[in-house]
């Protein structure tokens, strides 16, 4: 069976299995085992002319109705994987972070609590520079290895090769994160699972449970928090109807499922504009929109 047959998903749907249960489709999503199906499928000239969107677990992505008309990628099977080595750990872009998290409470690794709470993939987190609790998976990375789509090769990164800043990891054009190397540190299993349950304790206070958003829509400007600017600049509408904000954290939405993305794209401009009118602050995205 060739790849196109076997590994290949048209219209894949990411209303179906994105957070916030709204988005357009994804004409061609190559699901990807190992480092050959990447090989094999870059070196096909009509996929290499195409435009390129990887997916991960789809926490903090909304594509816009029209859909992505390109080449989807969605890592699989080696990329779910975790190896203990001498002295780091290589973990999966396809890993996920609760999973992460679990397993390093497990074998006594610590430094990896806050992953419990975040519902990302690691290849997401190490794009967006994923971070919580004043802890950033920056701080645990070592190298991030990827595959470059150009010239169909494997590339290793150190981190201090790399700029990352607060929301902004790894964002390499035409590339696609395969693993990432990162710091082991050992801890007490106790105090590593009392942390884990802290953070979640923390947020289910915090922030909405079970409902359809992306964890923070926008980024906090810096010395300041985009749900106080948010809750400041706008009126009782904003919380009500099928794309509302969550009462519990203004930064986030509550919304039906199935709501067009390009609606909750105008939302997110007004609410843009009623904060640049009140504030005279520009409110950045934290969510990835794709068009
Ligand atoms: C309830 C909730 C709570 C959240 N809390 C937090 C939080 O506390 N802190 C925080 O930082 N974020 C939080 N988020 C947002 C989100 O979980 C993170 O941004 C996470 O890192 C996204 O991972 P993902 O696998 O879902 O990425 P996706 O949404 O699938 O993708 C995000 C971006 O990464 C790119 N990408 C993904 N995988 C790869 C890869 N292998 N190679 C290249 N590019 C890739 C995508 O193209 C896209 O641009 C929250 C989201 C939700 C729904």
């Amino acid at each position: 069976m060739t790849l196109e047959n076997k590994n290949l998903v048209t219209n894949f749907s990411s209303a179906k299995y994105s957070w916030l249960k709204s988005g357009g489709k994804i004409s061609h999503l190559y699901k990807i085992q190992n480092k050959n199906d990447l090989t094999d499928l870059f070196c096909r000239n009509d996929i290499r002319s195409k435009s390129l969107l990887v997916i991960g677990n789809l926490s903090n992505t909304l594509i816009k109705d029209e859909g992505f008309y390109g080449i989807g990628i969605k890592l699989s099977g080696d990329f779910t994987n975790i190896h203990i080595k001498t002295d780091h750990m290589l973990v999966g872009a396809a890993v996920l972070d609760n999973y992460l998290s679990k397993f390093c409470y497990q074998k006594g690794i610590s430094g990896y609590e806050f992953l419990f709470t975040i519902p990302g993939s690691i290849g997401g987190n190490i794009f967006m520079n994923a971070g919580c609790y004043n802890q950033e998976i920056k701080d645990k990375l070592l190298s991030v290895i990827f595959f470059d789509i150009n010239d169909k090769k494997i590339y290793e990164k150190n981190i201090d090769e790399l700029q990352f800043e607060y929301r902004k990891g790894f964002q390499k054009k035409n590339t696609i994160i395969l693993y990432g190397k990162f710091k082991i540190s050992l801890g007490d299993k106790k105090n590593i699972k009392n942390l884990m349950l802290e953070y979640e304790s923390i947020r289910n206070k915090t922030q909405p449970q079970k409902v359809n958003c992306c964890g923070s829509i926008f980024k906090n400007p810096i010395n300041q928090s985009a749900w106080k600017l948010i809750k400041s600049s706008i009126d009782e509408s904003f919380y009500n109807g099928p794309i509302k904000l969550s009462k519990i954290h203004s930064n986030f939405f509550e919304n039906e499922p199935n709501i067009s993305a390009n609606s909750i794209d105008l939302f997110i401009s007004k609410i843009q504009k009623k904060v640049k009118d009140r504030h005279q602050i520009t409110l950045e995205k934290e969510l990835r929109i794709i068009s």
